[in-house]
């Protein structure tokens, strides 16, 4: 499908911000450089649902090693375009990842309150280490004390959907990310 730069819909006016040949060229790059950052060692990749199933697809793809494990969690914590500041887990880990390697892959980090809640949890299950890969990062909103090893894009305090994030569960099939105006007030 060919994408507009704006288009309206419900109202909205939505701003191209990364098309999708940026972001699959970014995430080729990150799966490259964390693959050699493991070296031979395959760790388990663990996305946190719903919004990273665009990312983790382009993601693993690119990831040079079939031996690596991909599992999911379920996490929300969003109302609208503001986090709730509640996280609630919505499906947990089925995996024992006791001594293991874990990359943690997300679709964006905004306040960190959901990374910061999901490692925890992580961490009480003893896991050799936990990395953290995000396609977009919200330095500006950052609340919580988070390490994110790495990113996609650095992005403004913008409120964005596609490419698997969404507006009230809506907008995550569009294959590009585009940011809107109108509800910045409301944050
Ligand atoms: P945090 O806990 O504030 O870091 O928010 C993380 C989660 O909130 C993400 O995994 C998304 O589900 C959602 N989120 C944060 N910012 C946005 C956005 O701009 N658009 C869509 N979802 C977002």
């Amino acid at each position: 499908m060919r994408l507009k730069n704006n288009f309206s819909i419900d109202n909205k006016l939505l701003t191209l911000l990364y098309s999708e040949p940026e972001i699959e060229q970014r995430t080729h790059q990150l799966a490259q450089k964390i693959k050699s950052d493991y070296g031979e060692e395959s760790p388990l990749i663990i996305g946190v649902l719903n919004g990273v199933f665009m990312f983790i697809n382009t993601f693993v793809k690119a990831y040079d090693d079939f031996n690596i494990d991909i599992s999911f969690v379920k996490y929300t914590s969003y109302e609208g375009t503001k986090s709730s500041g509640d996280v609630k887990e919505l499906i947990g880990l089925g995996e024992n990842i006791k001594g293991r390697s874990v990359l943690l892959v997300e679709d964006i980090v905004d306040t960190g309150l959901t990374l910061k809640t999901l490692l925890s949890k992580l961490e009480e299950f003893q896991p050799k280490n936990i990395k953290v890969v995000s396609l977009l990062l919200k330095e500006e909103a950052l609340e919580e004390d988070v390490k994110v090893d790495y990113y996609g894009f650095k992005i403004p305090n913008l409120f964005v959907v596609g490419y698997g994030m969404d507006y009230n569960g809506r907008w995550r099939n569009i294959p590009a990310i585009y940011y809107f105006n109108e509800v910045s007030s409301e944050r």
